[in-house]
């Protein structure tokens, strides 16, 4: 049997952020002063399921930094969480916000639990007593949580509940990713697969694909890949193969994604799609394509398959899906990679959108949304490749040579207290 080498998300961050600290020669104090997180919280709670028994739960928050404004990041439901990839998620939110230069830091939680065998009213439970747990932790200016992995607008109507009722007021603006109707904005849910089709507009055009009639392979399909996938098509491209955690389905004639989306909504699953044919996920990850898609979880392709990648694009809608070996690869082959710290930065744009319009109890219309996200995706893609031709570094070493320099300046402007 194959022992697959287990490949620790805050080591592949340190690496990434070490290779781009040498690239702007940044000072010794900064450097170890941002390789680890500023405050870090585990806790232990009792959620009481259906049957009545009583089981104990951990969860995470992470805050990496707070150099350039309050702590931001989703909340991941996972069974493998564990406090290493949200440290690892919470620097790259720091990175992510500082790329497309939101006025936030970097945040992230996790709740180890299986989402997937738990009721509704289980999940809102353990939500409602994870936010306690924290609450003393986050707040408007303080630090935001969001949607990630299996949580979404409902887990946060929660979570803005809870807080608020231990608050005494109503305070929508302590978490983002929220349903409209309780402070959320147009165009949050669709907000992370529309900055990652708006990076692939930019990159196509500059490697000159047309996107009409591309090839398309989308790994993961949860809220980043389903709509991504729905998005691209239709801007014309083929989506040629899709998959989820239960495996994948390869039509090269073409998947209509709103049609699988009805099927894994019915079934579970995007397997057993009328009129395609099986896939695994690593298969679907060497498929000769255009673009690919990951958007899913971490460490997806490694130093072992890199070589076998056959794209010509790919775009990070997952975090932390390449691993920096697998980068060298990915380079040397010529495959132009959107990193994730940029290519799925729309989601914390609008989240920032979000807050801007809780704070101000001022809502925006989905043209507007669409045209300023637009314009933060199209200039921050472009700051990103200026540097890497710059530095004649890969687009991820060009993301973070960007976004550290721009998170060092507010260190060194705020000075060291006392
Ligand atoms: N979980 C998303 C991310 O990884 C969104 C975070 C947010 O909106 O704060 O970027």
């Amino acid at each position: 049997m194959q022992t697959k080498t287990v490949i620790n998300p805050f080591e592949s961050a340190l690496k990434n952020f070490d290779l781009a600290a040498d690239v702007i020669h940044l000072e010794d104090n900064i450097r170890n002063h941002i390789r680890l997180p500023e405050r870090e919280l585990t806790v232990h709670f009792p959620v009481r399921l259906d049957s009545g028994n009583i089981i104990s739960v951990t969860g995470f928050r992470v805050q990496h930094s707070t150099a350039r404004g309050p702590g931001k990041g989703g909340i991941r439901y996972h069974p493998d969480v564990n406090i290493d990839e949200v440290r690892a998620l919470a620097s790259w939110m720091t990175w992510k916000c500082a790329v497309v230069g939101i006025p936030f830091g970097g945040a992230k939680g996790g709740v180890v639990i299986d989402p997937k065998k738990m009721s509704i009213g289980e999940l809102e439970r353990v939500t409602r007593r994870f936010t306690s747990e924290i609450a003393f932790m986050i707040g408007p200016d303080k630090d935001i949580p969001a949607p990630d992995v299996y949580t979404n607008s409902q887990t946060m109507a929660w979570m803005m509940d809870t807080y608020s009722m231990i608050s005494g007021r109503t305070v929508l603006g302590v978490v983002t990713g929220k349903p409209i109707s309780v402070g959320g904005s147009q165009g949050r849910n669709e907000a992370t697969a529309q900055g990652t089709i708006f990076t692939i507009e930019k990159a196509a055009r500059k490697l000159g694909i047309d996107l009409n009639g591309a090839r398309v392979a989308v790994q993961g399909f949860g809220n980043a890949g389903a709509i991504a996938a729905r998005l691209i098509f239709d801007l014309g491209a083929r989506i040629i193969a899709v998959s989820d955690s239960k495996g994948g389905i390869i039509n090269l004639a073409g998947l209509n994604p709103t049609e699988v989306s009805i099927h894994k909504e019915l079934t579970g699953s995007v397997v057993g799609f009328k009129g395609s044919d099986p896939i695994s996920n690593q298969e679907l990850l060497e498929l000769n394509c255009d673009i690919l898609i990951p958007a899913a979880l971490e460490n997806v392709i490694t130093e072992e398959n890199a070589g076998d990648i056959r794209a010509k694009i790919i775009a990070e809608a997952a975090n932390g899906p390449v691993t920096p070996e697998a980068d060298l690869i990915l380079h040397d082959k010529g495959i132009f990679v959107i990193p994730d710290i940029l290519a799925n930065a729309g989601g914390v744009t609008v989240s920032y959108f979000e807050w801007v319009q809780d704070n101000y109890s001022f809502f925006w219309k989905t043209k507007d949304i669409r045209n300023y996200l637009r314009e933060v995706m199209d200039d921050s893609f472009d700051a990103v490749i200026a540097l890497s031709e710059k530095h004649k570094v890969h687009n991820r070493t060009g993301a973070y040579a960007h976004a550290v320099s721009k998170v060092a300046e507010a260190i060194r402007l705020r000075g060291v207290f006392p």
